[in-house]
């Protein structure tokens, strides 16, 4: 079995407990990793405030920094496929998409890298004579990031580059479901040369390690990745610290086909948008809204497409749909596709587990006109696809916006001018037109409602791990006159 170790302070080392992480291709256990707990934490965030306040990371340069995280990109480029091969294993998210997404999380790093030293102070036309007053752009102090196990090594580059970029110090849990590739990134955190205690990576479980990070009283801040229920605890913990907060939650993103849409073009987008990754993923586009006059051929593309999907071992460049993360995972699928069954949902496909080793599930959709399925509401975090129909754009329009989750939409039409007015209406943080699922750290990423707040990727991420430091500086040799009036 493979084992793999915390890195707190500089060194790697074993947690004051071990766990087993399961393989979800065979539901086998293999591999051993560290659980982090109370007193792992405390020497993380000791080893973080360290090196903020008295190691060599705080009289680093921007610049300096900045060459640490090019550094940094570099070395996920180049061990891009060992760190694909972990997290697949670890995850069953598929190679194929692994390998891709992690070559490009470099970029994020290079990014953050180029960004460093432009994170600029400001100087300010203060009302007083004989006055300079100036802006500080300082870092936020020690960051707390927990993650979940979905695309680990993407969603803590866009928190670790920005930070790093602004001259935090960090702590960095990784999902206690499939932490290796997190584990073994510190590795390349260590190479890169990082002064210790910035980066330190620990994994342990959400009550224990998780509740014990985000409420230590010297951390700063809290960039949290997961669902909302888990998202209120971190908010409840952060009473404790004050901490602030970004939170990066759920959703249950609209996909809005119109007649007029290339509905080719529109199947390959929401098969993207619902199957890949399993459908793990938080922008899934798990309600298909699509125009009354074309549902009925839409769903026959859809159904063939679903159907023909390729399910098999993650570690298959071929497959396309892998297993789930969990069995958690898995039953969750289940009991939800059962209620909305219950609820009136019909089955258009799938619907059902597969026989066997490991959490696979079917590509499924439910057709849920006129009924009031669950999973119209409720995130599956899987490969269901829930499905209504509309007559009317602004229909269409109310439907989408029909939910307390915000985080992404996608609309599928020829029509510039509705194109325009549905980007305008619909309340998400990120909509895509004639495409979906595309990212890149130019551009922000996040979420409205039970989604979450805070953005991430972008310039104004790295702000956000910085806050401002007023300096007033009186250039009159003068003695101060009355002192009882306030200046
Ligand atoms: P989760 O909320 O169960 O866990 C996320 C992390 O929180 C884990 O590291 C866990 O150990 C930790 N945690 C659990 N309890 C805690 C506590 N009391 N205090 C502090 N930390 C605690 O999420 P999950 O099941 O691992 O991931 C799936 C969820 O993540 C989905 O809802 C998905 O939509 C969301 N997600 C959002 C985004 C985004 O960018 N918006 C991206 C990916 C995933």
């Amino acid at each position: 079995m493979q084992r793999f170790q915390s890195y707190i302070g500089g060194e790697f080392s074993d947690g004051e407990a071990r766990f087993e992480s399961i393989d979800p291709a065979t539901g086998a256990a293999w591999a051993e990793m560290p659980e982090a707990r109370e007193a792992d934490v405390d020497r993380a965030v000791e080893a973080a405030h360290n090196a903020l306040y008295e190691g060599p990371w705080s009289k680093l340069t921007a610049t300096q920094r900045g060459k640490l995280l090019y550094k940094l990109g570099d070395l996920v480029a180049e061990n891009a496929q060992k760190l694909a091969e972990l997290e697949t294993r670890d995850t069953g998210k598929i190679i194929r998409e692994t390998s891709a997404q992690i070559a490009y999380v470099a970029e994020y790093y290079r990014y953050y890298a180029g960004i460093a030293d432009k994170i600029e102070g400001s100087y300010l036309p203060i009302d007083k004579p004989d006055m300079d007053v100036w802006l500080r752009r300082e870092p936020i102090g020690i960051v707390a990031m927990v993650v979940p196990w979905n695309s680990q090594l993407f969603l803590s580059a866009v928190k670790i580059g920005p930070a790093l970029a602004a001259g935090c110090t960090m702590v960095v849990k990784a999902s206690e479901d499939g932490p290796a590739p997190l584990l073994e990134f510190a590795r390349l955190i260590d190479q890169a040369g990082f002064p210790a205690g910035v980066v330190n990576i620990i994994t342990g479980f959400g009550p224990s390690c998780g509740a014990a990070l985000s409420r230590h009283p010297k951390v700063d801040h809290i960039a949290f990745t997961g669902g909302p229920e888990t998202a209120r605890h971190v908010v409840r913990n952060s009473a404790e610290n004050l901490a602030s907060t970004s939170l990066e939650l759920g959703g249950k993103s609209p996909f809005i086909v119109f007649a007029d849409a290339d509905l080719e073009s529109a199947a390959n987008a929401q098969v993207a948008g619902i199957f890949a990754a399993t459908g793990q993923s938080c922008v899934a586009g798990s309600r298909l809204i699509v125009e009354k006059s074309v549902k009925d051929h839409f769903l026959e593309i859809l159904k063939a497409k679903a159907e023909a999907v390729r399910i098999g071992s993650p570690l298959d460049m071929a497959t396309e749909v892998g297993p789930l993360a969990t069995r958690r995972q898995r039953d969750h699928i289940e009991a939800l596709v059962a209620r909305s069954l219950a609820a009136g949902a019909k089955l258009i496909t799938g619907g059902n587990a597969l026989e066997g080793a490991g959490y696979y599930y079917r590509p499924s959709i439910l057709d849920c006109d006129g009924s009031a399925s669950p999973s119209l509401e409720e995130e599956f975090f899987g490969p269901v696809l829930s499905v209504l129909s509309f007559e009317t754009e602004a229909e269409a329009l109310a439907l989408a916006n029909n939910s307390s989750y915000g985080l992404a939409a996608g609309v599928f039409t020829q029509n510039l001018t509705r194109a325009h007015r549905l980007m305008k209406g619909i309340r998400a943080g990120i909509v895509w037109v004639n495409t979906y699922r595309a990212v890149s750290p130019i551009a922000p990423f996040g979420g409205f409602g039970l989604s979450g707040h805070g953005r991430e990727g972008g310039m104004a991420a790295a702000l956000d791990y910085t806050r401002t430091k007023t300096v007033w500086l009186r250039t009159s040799d003068e003695p101060i006159p009355d002192p009882f009036v306030m200046r």
